[in-house]
């Protein structure tokens, strides 16, 4: 279907109902869309906010005729959205990012020999399917992580290994699925490009994103002047821009990055969808990454963004809501937080709190990187 732009009063559908879905219904509606979210979970955080929520499993057929008779164009939050119903959806409608891209990015094999076409460098790996190939692992592959090629997030679905006996039991505990082992690398850093590309081809960006995990899942993001060398802030957009034009996309994309102790820059991963790195722009930006994906789906012209602040955010998992002693949940004090400069408080409406789940996140600007992050810690110290 080729896309044409579409203006207010139009519906945009929404594959996944998550957090990432919910901010763009909000951006969606704020420009004068309808909305429309198919996700099986009758309570999820986008379909409580969207006009209609259809709540089927992606592949239910019936439910995804009725998202394209619904909807006049389709995007995806969730990237584990079978690529299958997103080739179904592009019979009928418009559909951004196409499935095939999504495949790609669905697994860590495809991805990995994606970005090794477009000349972007990955960690050492060997893709492991079977006892012959775990067997053929080079040695430098080990100390490693083995990962499954499908279906990992936030850390989910990866082992590190530190010798081969090791390497076969995790790949027995990992139920011998497709693997990819990597070689464990020394970082220095963390870092990720949005990108917004749209149908003619246009390409803009946000700035450069340093970003902090914890345990596998992603804790800080700072955007400002300096959180990276300018030659590699700019290697890492040049990257970003080869790979979606590798894959011809259309939409947002997020591509990862780990900078090793020895400067050079390397990739990791890509999100065929906003990710949780480029929040702040939100805040922090004139054009945030989910207006961005509302423009590529809408046909709508994509310009640069604008940084107008320094901008850290900071995860609100749910740990939080466990403070030590209590035996039941409890919210954290958002008044004391939001009683300091430049707090921007972001909670997707999940109904409960769990370990580890996403519940929302905080976007801290300020006139300078030392006001934003002294005022992030006076929010780390509220938050305990
Ligand atoms: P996920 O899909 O769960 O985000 P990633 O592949 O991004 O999985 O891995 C999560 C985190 O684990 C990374 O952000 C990084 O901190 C660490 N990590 C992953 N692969 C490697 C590697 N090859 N070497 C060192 N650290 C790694
Ligand atoms: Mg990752």
């Amino acid at each position: 279907m080729k896309p044409q732009t579409l203006l207010a009063g139009a519906t945009l559908g929404v594959m996944g109902g998550g957090q990432l879905g919910r901010m763009f219904v909000h951006a969606a509606q704020r420009m004068g869309y309808s909305t429309v979210v198919l996700d099986p979970d009758a309570t999820s955080p986008a379909g409580r906010v969207s006009h209609h929520h259809l709540h089927a499993d992606y592949l239910d057929t019936r439910n995804l005729a009725e998202l394209a008779r619904l909807a006049d164009a389709i995007t995806t939050e969730f990237e584990n959205v079978p690529a299958d119903a997103l080739a179904q959806l592009a019979a009928h409608r418009p559909v951004a990012p196409a499935g095939e891209a999504v495949a790609i990015a669905q697994d860590r094999a495809r991805e990995k020999a994606h970005f090794t076409r477009c000349g972007v460098r990955c960690a050492p790996y060997a893709v492991i399917e079977s006892e012959e190939q775990l067997a053929l692992v080079p040695d430098a592959l080990v100390p490693g992580i083995l990962k499954t090629a499908r279906l990992g997030y936030d850390g989910k679905g990866q082992v590190r290994v530190d010798g081969r006996e090791a390497l076969v039991a995790a790949w027995d505990g990992l139920g011998r699925v497709p693997c990819v082992l990597e070689q464990r690398l020394a970082l220095a850093a963390e870092c990720s490009v949005v990108v917004a590309r749209g149908a003619g081809g246009t390409l803009v960006h946000l700035p450069p994103q340093r970003n902090l995990h914890r345990a596998g899942i992603l804790a800080v993001t700072e955007v400002f002047d300096g959180v990276l060398p300018d030659a590699l802030a700019q290697e890492a957009v040049q990257a970003t821009r080869s790979i979606a034009e590798g894959l011809d996309y259309v939409g947002v994309l997020c591509v990862e990055f780990f900078v090793l102790q020895d400067g050079t820059l390397v990739v990791n991963e890509m999100a065929p969808r906003p990710h949780n790195s480029g929040h702040w722009s939100l805040d922090g930006s004139d054009v945030s990454q989910f207006e961005l994906q509302v423009r590529a789906l809408a046909g709508l012209p994509l310009v640069q963004p604008r940084q107008h602040s320094p901008a850290i955010m900071l995860n609100l998992l749910g740990d939080l809501w466990f403070r030590p002693g209590a035996d039941a949940p409890v919210e954290p004090d958002w008044p004391a937080v939001l009683a300091l400069q430049g707090m921007h408080l972001h909670l997707y409406g999940k109904s409960e709190a769990r370990p580890g789940r996403k519940m929302g996140h905080l976007t801290i600007t300020g006139a300078s990187p030392v006001a934003v992050r002294q005022a992030a810690l006076a929010a780390c110290d509220v938050l305990g």
